[in-house]
């Protein structure tokens, strides 16, 4: 067990990275972070600050010497580098997830095989390989790079042949698949925390996505039983097969009956972000505790939460909200980005209520747009 006290080390400092340092700190941890901007979110939280790229193998290093474990915000660390650390240094257990969630291709492989269904995909390393797989698949198809995607970057719809050309510049740049664009009812994603000795599962929010980009969860996720017992089961087992231990969260699209995993990421989650007002124990706290050795408990919903995501050209709206004290039962969190890009998560909006449609009614009264 690691023991308060005792010092944590967390590669980036973003706000998945701040929010973790907040809960370690709470729970009496040392927290040390390693991140290149030395004005990154977690500045303002951290014991300790080390300011180096993310594959800067002396930071890395020394990161891994000061720490009792070392955890990380985002999966896309080189993973060789970490492998090799993890041969002297305590580098949380099941980091192994990292070299599944860092390539497409190796992750649908590895859902696949144990039986979870995908998007039909295949591999494109040149044009030739995107029209045969045009051939098979069909129209319409969405083009990813195989590598360090995220918000929906490194992507190119498919939506007729017209579209061959734009994917040339990816294809060119780097190993790249494409998939089947699954017709979906909705999105959901599974967080569950997985300890030594349990794991906990949390309600499964409905996601959507707007231009790649998290736009909002809302719990419940109102899934018919057997689809939540599909997605958690094949949740559970990407999990222990990798023999993961932390917080971990799993996508999928929900078509009719049919489950189709889109991809995971083995550290907290965006869409698990209304965990910090719907539990008692959020993803952070989870994860802390989780990789400290803790038992995690099973913990119920306290209430119904919608999370808004809050992007750089929203700080207008977040404005007006704060400005209309009328408005109540909502936690507002920013994560003190030095700077407000477009596009750019820098906060999220908690709404909490009494029903869907109230959350729904909130929404448009605080923020504006459509129903979750
Ligand atoms: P990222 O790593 O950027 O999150 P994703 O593969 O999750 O990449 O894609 C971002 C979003 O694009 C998804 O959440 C979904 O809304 C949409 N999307 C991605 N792949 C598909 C697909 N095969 N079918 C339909 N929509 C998709
Ligand atoms: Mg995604």
């Amino acid at each position: 067990m690691i023991k308060p006290g005792q010092v944590i080390g967390i590669i980036g400092g973003g706000q998945l990275g701040k929010m973790m340092a907040v809960e370690a700190n709470t729970m009496g941890y040392q927290v040390i972070v390693l991140d290149p901007n030395p004005l990154c979110c977690a500045s303002s939280v951290a014991h300790r600050l080390i300011v180096a790229s993310y594959d800067d193998e002396q930071a890395l290093t020394k990161l891994a010497q000061l720490s009792d474990v070392v955890t990380y915000e985002f999966e896309n660390v080189n993973y060789e580098l970490i492998d090799k650390l993890a041969k002297t240094y305590p580098i949380a257990k099941g980091y192994q997830a990292l070299k599944v969630s860092n390539h497409r291709l190796l992750e649908k492989q590895f859902a696949n095989k144990l039986g979870i269904a995908c998007a039909p995909y295949r591999l494109v390393n040149n044009l030739d390989d995107l029209l045969i797989a045009i051939q098979a698949l069909g129209f319409p198809l969405i083009l990813k790079t195989c590598t360090l995607g995220y918000d929906g970057k490194g992507q190119v719809k498919l939506n007729s042949a017209n579209d061959i050309e734009a994917c040339l510049e990816l294809i060119n740049q780097q190993a790249c698949i494409v998939e089947k664009k699954i017709d979906f009812d909705y999105e959901v994603s599974v967080i569950l925390a997985r300890g030594y000795h349990d794991t906990l599962v949390y309600e499964i929010p409905r996601n959507l996505h707007i231009d790649g980009i998290l736009a909002q969860s809302l719990v419940p996720a109102r899934l018919s039983p057997s689809l939540k017992t599909k997605v958690i089961e094949a949740s559970l087992k990407i999990s222990e097969e990798l023999d993961y231990l932390g917080v971990m969260a799993c996508e999928f699209f929900v078509n009719d009956d049919a489950i189709y995993f889109n991809e995971m990421a083995p550290r907290p989650h965006n869409s698990g972000h209304y965990t910090l007002d719907a539990y008692r124990k959020n993803q952070f706290k989870a994860h802390i505790e989780a990789i400290c050795g803790y038992r995690l408990g099973s913990e119920k919903l306290q209430q119904n939460v919608l999370m808004l995501n809050i992007l750089g050209q929203d700080l207008t709206k977040v404005n007006n909200l704060i400005n209309k004290q009328e408005l109540t039962n909502y936690s507002l969190y920013l994560y003190g980005k030095d700077e407000a890009k477009h596009n750019r998560k820098i906060g999220h909006l908690n709404l909490y209520g009494e029903s869907i449609k109230q959350l729904n009614y909130m929404k448009e009264q605080y923020f504006g747009g459509e129903d979750a």
